[in-house]
């Protein structure tokens, strides 16, 4: 079942799935209020909608061409509509007012309350904090409704399965049940009415699916993640107060936001395309001139943005792990193609020599232990090889040798790249490769072959202290689940395996 609404779910980039998402709850809104359960007018519904969607459209276009950034126009639209969710759908002159100063301002907050060219705030929470503090508007979270309700938990649950968030909005729903509690007791109020109403009629089912979940203003650390879902949650509850001062929804993300800048790595790259290297018949290097010093760590991760016409479903930005080394002055991405392709993928075939792209979101948690003493096991699939090729080439620039098996899963010998970097490792530092090559017929001449498809029995025949070694699994969805299944079905601690899902490919 999981399995199959990841399947569904890769056939959209996040920011698309959002779209349709938040696009499918002001459709039922309207129908709610045609069927009279909502007490808004439809039309002002739609309209309020429209007015939100393209004044943010316009106003990032105007925005983007004065700061000369390339844009990412799916953003815009994703704040139209998120603003048009919790700000009162009615449209008397100052409630437009009101939509388009909102929309202004959170337009704005991403190009001028910026560090390193990175947005601090969720765009439409700091645009209703601060229409708030100026002329006292404040968003209603109309969207916190028990009508809405079914559609929010469905579509955000989609959300945060696809981008893998499901930890952090458990902590953050304990944390903000706690918090009710708690405040609920303090102020002698009914507790069973106040959790009541958090559930039914509160914004904190659509603030936590949809506003926390913006990877741009939360952490990239799962840990900081945790603790970010923890302090939103803990802040949400209209009772929290401290002394005079009351919390609102946006006030509490807001200060979230300002927990993740402060845990965040603040790297935002306008790149130069150098170079592009063939590695193999499906596989292309990037090579990039980062135009300033950035520091990451190897294994990790950014992402990329093209601007393109005709962009389809899957939108204009992908994640594509850094395969150079923080020791190397380029950055390089290694990145697969296929026949029927993305639009994206068509857009980053064409790009010249001097394209410049927007790279930013650097994270990840598929990086080396401190202690160089852990034995390591990598199992990359295909291009999810590209975390180790980066892993490699730093110990091999550092002359650090640490215990390392690798097995490299490929079709066959024409899909292997970075055969420099394998060579060098298992040369200058004893790191043993074991090519897994799931084509019948094999005729490769190098030691170390393994003719069939990667399991658990193979794992445990050739590494004899498996149990022992902190496991790295990068590639496919498909591949990573099913050998992390194997692995803990075989007693293999959660907590010495470690992934890099490349969803995308299936
Ligand atoms: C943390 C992380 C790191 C990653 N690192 C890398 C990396 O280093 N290198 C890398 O190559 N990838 C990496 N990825 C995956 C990358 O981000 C893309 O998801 C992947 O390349 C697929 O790209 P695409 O959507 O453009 O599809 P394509 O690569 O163009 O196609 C993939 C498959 O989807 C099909 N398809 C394409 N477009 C559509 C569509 N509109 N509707 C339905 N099916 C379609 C294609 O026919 C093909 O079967 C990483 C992903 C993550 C999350």
């Amino acid at each position: 079942m999981l399995l199959k609404i990841d399947q569904f779910l890769d056939r959209f980039s996040m920011y698309r799935l959002l779209i349709y998402y938040l696009t499918s709850l002001i459709a039922l809104a309207i129908i709610l209020a045609l069927l009279g359960t909502i007490t808004y007018n439809p039309l002002s519904i739609l309209l309020s909608s429209a007015i939100t969607v393209f004044s943010c459209w316009l106003i990032n276009l105007i925005f983007a061409s004065i700061f000369d950034l390339p844009t990412a126009f799916e953003s815009s639209i994703i704040t139209g509509l998120i603003l048009s969710l919790i700000i009162s759908p009615t449209l008397g002159l100052y409630n437009i007012l009101f939509m388009l100063a909102a929309s202004g301002l959170a337009m704005a907050s991403k190009y001028i309350l910026t560090y390193k060219h990175k947005h601090i705030f969720n765009p439409a929470a700091i645009a209703v904090v601060l229409t708030a503090l100026g002329p006292h508007q404040t968003a209603n979270w109309w969207i916190g409704t028990g009508s809405m309700l079914p559609l929010v938990i469905i579509g955000g649950y989609l959300i945060i399965r696809k981008i893998r968030r499901e930890k952090m909005i458990l902590v953050y729903l304990i944390s903000t049940s706690l918090s009710t509690i708690l405040f609920a007791l303090i102020s002698r109020v009914s507790v069973s009415t106040s959790i009541y109403d958090m559930v039914f009629e509160s914004a904190v089912f659509f603030l936590g699916l949809v506003m926390l979940t913006e990877p741009l203003t939360s952490p990239v650390k799962k840990k900081n993640q945790l603790i970010y879902g923890g302090i939103v949650g803990f802040l949400l509850p209209p009772q929290v107060h401290f002394l005079n001062f009351y919390t609102t929804p946006e006030i509490s993300l807001v200060i979230g936001n300002i927990y993740s800048f402060i845990v965040n790595p603040k790297v935002n790259l306008l790149p130069i395309l150098k170079e592009k290297i063939r590695l193999s018949k499906d596989c292309l290097e990037f090579v990039f001139n980062p135009t300033k010093n950035f520091s990451y760590l190897p294994g990790q991760y950014m992402e990329w943005t093209i601007p393109h016409s005709n962009t389809d479903s899957r939108g204009n930005r992908r994640y594509f792990t850094l395969s150079s080394s923080p020791t190397e002055k380029d950055v390089r991405i290694g990145v697969k193609f296929y026949n029927k392709g993305s639009s994206f993928k068509k857009a980053m075939l064409s790009l010249n020599k001097n394209s410049l792209l927007l790279a930013g979101n650097l994270g990840g948690d598929f990086i080396l232990p401190n202690d160089k003493s852990r034995k390591l096991l990598f199992i990359g699939g295909g291009i999810g090889i590209t975390p180790f090729r980066s892993m490699l080439k730093y110990l091999i620039d550092k002359d650090e040798k640490r215990d390392i098996i690798l097995f490299y899963s490929i079709k066959n010998e024409t899909e292997i790249i970075y055969r420099d970097i394998l060579k060098e490792a298992t040369q200058n530092l004893g790191i043993k490769i074991y090519f897994v090559l799931t084509d019948k017929k094999v005729n490769l001449k190098v030691p170390n072959i393994i003719n069939q498809r990667l399991d658990f029995n193979i794992l445990e025949k050739v590494v004899d202290d498996i149990d022992q070694r902190l496991i790295y699994i990068s590639g496919p969805n498909i591949m990573v689940k099913q050998l992390t299944r194997e692995l803990r079905k075989n007693n293999i601690s959660p907590r010495n395996i470690t992934t890099d899902l490349f969803s995308g490919y299936s």
